[in-house]
Order: structure tokens, then sequence, then C-alpha cells
């Protein structure tokens, strides 16, 4: 351990030095951090064909079930062999599009022609679920009773007739699915297309030109405070150019996500995907209501910090474009892409072999899984995703060797290695995915964990007061800025239903307005700040995902303090992830990590891990 520790602080020593002509990813390097998407998935068109072919060929073979799903066990058994067939390569075929398209945005014509391709495969089988879901749970006994092979089945069937209230005829099914492009897609592609035409502005800087937009994290960096208010000020008024259209956007998502809800005999749409986690409206509210009892703890960091800048700086006010001001003789740390990936593995080591195993695979630029340059039509953002049974990929807008796009990989990583892990400890397909807040929470414990190891490695004061900044802002203002989001996207939504929001205007206030209660006067002063809401894809790509990261982020701190206190927790941990979803989430963490977070009890004790390290960051600060 020593031995690492040291080199690793001889890696910072020597990119601090050369901060100049610091390279993110060197040149030569370059090639190899782009996906090579025809070794892992489609050598070429014809495979790729080929794997259309079959699908289409599963879901014709299915057919000859419909009506007679449940009247014969051994045929219960095949359709489900057929379903872990078919759904793998659904799968692989829109992944494919998708990981390519977010490469290249030019590509947006064969996305959307196998996004659509693939929802008519679904909808041909959509009657599966429909008609599992009207079995009742002594058919499902008795049929078990006749095939064993449908034992391995049976959460996954039980998990059908949860849904009996909520599921229509199968031809109304068969009609949503196959509309479902029209109804869900174009959001997200109309977003792209908004951001895409946006000619934003690009900004002299000492490091070349950067553009307002794609180099914001850059800009916000820059030593000159004149540049970085020029550079918020522009991008805010650029980006908010389309404000009038994006305010449209969620209004007309919220209500196609409301109309299908109320269809399936839900209250509306958050109610929908909340039954979806295995969480009800009434849970959210409560925790909601119970988080912003700890509004004043958010403000208090804030102005924590901005004391510290004024008093580092001299800057009087800290504004906005002050936030990520450091000592005027400080080096903000940066680090090569193989310092990055040479960091992760030991930061996240507690995980143990196998994981570490899994995570140096994904980190090793000769599998070429990471795609993370940056070039033109490229989606914002970072994601990984994959598919059952093959490895996972990591991608980013831009790689710029800064802790925050170390702490990035670090928390996708998280995702792809916990997939991988499903896949190799052989969870069958139907327990290979769940509740995302499960995946969230695992990728959240890798950032406090990596950014805890560079904490307790930093060698000078100044280091220290850096890395524990940043872990602050991982775990506590990015928590709030969490509740914020979900908080708003859940009001945004009943109100739209309501009818008491109809405008583009009234969005931008309601977002105002969480502002104002967690963030404070930043937002009375600065008008523009009330259109952040809309630089959150997740409004237009993923609607109401939001929320899964408020459980999650709960559920990591919790981690995080029996990491610390309890010598069992690491490989329980372990084995709750790798064992996939095979149960409710509230069965899994109670039976690997007697774990209850969706007792808004929870709060209260996650707010003292975070009070607690805002106070040693205070104290380090010499108040
Ligand atoms: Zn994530």
């Amino acid at each position: 351990m020593r031995k690492l520790t040291f080199t690793f602080i001889a890696i910072i020593f020597a990119s601090t030095i050369f901060a100049a002509d610091f390279q993110p990813i060197p040149p030569e390097l370059q090639t190899k951090y782009h996906f090579d998407l025809s070794k892992n998935f489609y050598a070429d068109q014809q495979a790729f064909d080929k794997d259309l072919a079959e699908a289409k060929s599963v879901a014709d073979d299915l057919q000859q079930y419909k009506g007679k799903i449940g009247s014969s066990a051994k045929d219960l058994l095949t359709i489900a062999q057929k379903l872990e067939r078919l759904n793998p390569i659904a799968q692989k075929l829109y992944v494919f599009r998708y990981l390519n398209y977010s490469i290249d945005t030019t590509t947006e014509a064969k996305f959307s022609a196998t996004d659509q391709a693939v929802s008519d495969i679904y909808a041909r089988v959509a009657f599966v679920s429909t008609e599992l879901s009207q079995i009742s749970t002594s058919d499902l006994d008795r049929l078990i009773q006749q095939e064993p092979g449908l034992s391995t089945y049976r959460f996954f069937l039980e998990q059908n007739t949860r849904y009996k209230p909520h599921t229509l005829s199968s031809d109304q099914e068969q009609l949503l699915a196959a509309l479902s492009p029209d109804l869900s897609s174009w959001q997200s592609q109309l977003f792209q297309r908004l951001v895409d035409r946006t000619k934003f502005s690009e900004i002299e800087t000492a490091e070349g030109k950067l553009n307002v937009y794609r180099d914001r994290a850059i800009l916000q960096k820059n030593k000159d405070r004149n540049i970085r208010k020029d550079a918020l000020l522009k991008l805010y008024d650029e980006y908010s150019s389309n404000a009038d259209l994006l305010g449209f956007l969620l209004i007309k998502e919220a209500n196609t996500g409301n109309s299908l809800g109320e269809l399936h005999h839900f209250q509306d749409a958050f109610d929908s995907s909340l039954f979806d986690a295995y969480l009800t409206d009434k849970q959210a509210e409560s925790f909601f209501a119970e988080i912003g009892k700890y509004a004043s703890l958010m403000q208090k960091l804030i102005q924590v910090r901005k004391e510290h800048i004024k008093k580092i700086s001299g800057i009087d006010p800290v504004e906005p474009w002050d936030m990520d001001v450091v000592p005027p003789d400080y080096k903000r740390p940066v680090f090569t892409i193989t310092e990055t990936t040479t960091i992760i593995p030991q930061a996240l080591a507690f995980h143990g072999e196998q994981y570490i195993a899994d995570l140096k695979r994904l980190l090793d630029p000769n599998n070429q899984r990471l795609d993370i340059v940056k070039g033109p039509n490229r989606r914002p953002g970072a994601f990984s995703m994959g598919v059952y049974g093959l490895p996972y990929f990591f991608y980013s807008y831009v790689y710029n060797g800064y802790v925050d796009d170390l702490i990035t990989m670090a928390h996708e990583a998280g995702h792809a290695v916990h997939y991988d892990l499903i896949y190799q400890n052989k969870v069958p397909f139907v327990y290979s995915d769940g509740p995302s807040y499960f995946t969230e929470s695992f990728a959240m414990l890798n950032e406090f964990m990596t950014l805890d190891y560079l904490y307790k490695n930093a060698k000078t004061k100044d280091d220290k007061i850096f890395y524990l900044e940043h872990w602050l802002d991982v775990a506590m203002r990015r928590f709030f800025d969490i509740v914020m989001r979900s908080e708003f996207e859940y009001d945004a939504y009943q109100k739209i239903k309501s009818g008491e929001i109809h405008e583009p205007d009234q969005v931008h206030e309601l977002w105002k307005q969480e502002g104002l209660k967690y963030v404070g006067e930043d937002y009375q002063k600065h008008d523009f700040l009330k259109y952040n809401w809309s630089f959150t894809p997740h409004y237009f790509q993923s609607p109401r995902y939001y929320i899964n990261y408020l459980f999650a982020n709960l559920m990591a701190i919790n981690y995080y303090q029996q990491h610390q206190s309890n010598p069992e927790f690491d490989k329980k941990y372990v084995a709750l992830m790798v064992h996939g979803f095979p149960d409710t989430p509230a069965n899994l963490l109670q039976k690997y990590l007697n774990l209850n977070p969706f007792n808004p009890q929870a709060v209260k004790d996650s707010m003292g891990v975070l009070q607690q390290k805002l106070a040693e960051l205070q104290s380090l600060y010499g108040e």
C-alpha cells in the first residue's frame, strides 16, 4: 500500500510542474481512446442485419403463444427462454446505434431507424407481459410445480402480477409500444438539435480559443475574473435563446408522461415511474419535506465557500463565476488519462480482486471501451452503457484532466463494472437489471472513495482543502442540487397536470423558487439562473430519472459511513452488487446490509455525516 501511495504522489507532483504543457490525452494515445465498436459489437452491416433478422424471427416465433400464456408450464418455460434470447439481441442492436450516435450525432437517422425497428419488435411481444400479469399467485405456484425449470423465473414472473391493475389489453399495449418513439423519443432528439444549432461564442484565453458551452468547465477555472464572468454570461445568454422551446419541451414531455400514466391507471407519470422503482408519490413527497428542513445547510456550505474565496482572493462579493477560485499561488491538480486510470483502481481497491481486474480491463486503452476525446458532433454528458453478455462502455463528451473528469470516470466505471460482474457472476438475464438507484448508489460511493483517497494522500494543506471541497461538492452540494432538480421535476409534472403551469416562463419561475430555497441570494440577484434547470439533459433524455439519484445519494452516504465503521461491510456490499436484482430493493438491502434507506429518518443520519465534513473543512480553513 505504502509503495502505491508514493507512486501516486510522484505522479501528482509531475503534473503540477508541467501544468503549462499539460496534455490530458497525449496526441499519440488519442486513437486508443475511441470506441472500437466493430470489435465489440458488429464487424459490418451484414452482422447487424443478421441480428436484426434473428430478433424479428424470435418475435415471430412467439406469436404462436398469443392468448395462451400461462396455459402450459412447458410453454411458459420455452417463452421465458426465447425472451432471454430476444432481449439481449434487441438491446445490442439499440446500444450499438446509440453509442455510434453519441460519438457522431450525424448518424441520427440510423439511430432513429433502429429505435423504431426495436420498438416494433417489443410491440409485437408486448402481449407476453400483458398476459403474464393476468396469472395469479396460485396459478404461478401450480405452473412452477409442473415445470421446476420455471423456479428460476419466479420473482420475475411475480413482478408481472404487480402490474395487473396497470396493464391494458394486448392490442392496446401493442399500439402504445409501436407509438413509443413518436410519443417519447422526439423530445430528446429535439433537445439535441437545439443544442447543436446554437452558435456558442469562442473566447480567447491563454489556453487558446475556448467554447463557452463545450469548454465551460475549463473557462470557469480561468484565473482572469473577466473571462469567467464573460464566459458564464455568454453561455446563459446563448443557451437561453432556446429557453422558450426547452420549457415547451418539458411541458409536452410531462403531458405525454402524465397521459400515459393515467392510461395505465396510475395517478400520473411520477406515480408510474416510482411504482417501477418500488416507491410511491407519498414517499417522494415525504423525502422532499424531510430534506427541505436542511435547506439552510446547503446555504451554509455556499456561504462558507464564499467567505473562504473572499479571504484567499479579495473578491467581494463572490459571484457565481467565482465559485471555482483557488488561492493565487495554488496549482490546481490535473491528471493525464494514464494517471487517472492508475489512480482509480488504487482508490477503489477495497472492492476486492474480481472488481479491480474488471475495472482495469475497462480502463485499458487497448480494449477501446472508453470514448473521451473531444471533437465535433458529440453528445454532451457522460454515461456508461452496454449489453448483458458483453463488456460495458464509458462515454464522455470530453476528458479535460481535472479532478472532476477523474471522478466522473470513477462514477461511470462503477456502473460498467457493476453490470460486468453481474454477468460474470452468472446472474440470469431477467435479474441483471433493476431499480436505477442501486447502480447509482454504487457509482456515487466510488466518487466519495476516490476523493477520500486523494484527500488522505494529499501532502499539502492546500491540496487537502482542494480535495475536501470536492468531496463536499459531490456528496453535499450535488446532493442538494439533486434534491432541487428532483423536486422541481416532480412539482413541474404536478403543476402541468393541474394546468397551473402551461407556459415556459412558469417553468423557469418554478426553478427560481427552488434556487431561492436552497442556494439563496444568487437567485435573487441573477435572473439568468432561472434557466439553469434546462442544462439537465435528463429532463429530456431520461425523464423522471433524477429522483433515483436522490435515493442513491442517501444510500451512498450510508455505505460510506458503514465502510468506515463496519469491518464486515466491504464484503457484504460487493455481494449485494454482484448478485443483481433477484428480489425487491427493500429485501435486498435488508438481506445484505441491514439498511432501510426508504425511511425519511435515514435523512437525519446522512445530514449528520455532511455536517461533520463541513466542520472539518471549516477547521482546515482555520475558522
Ligand atoms: Zn450514474
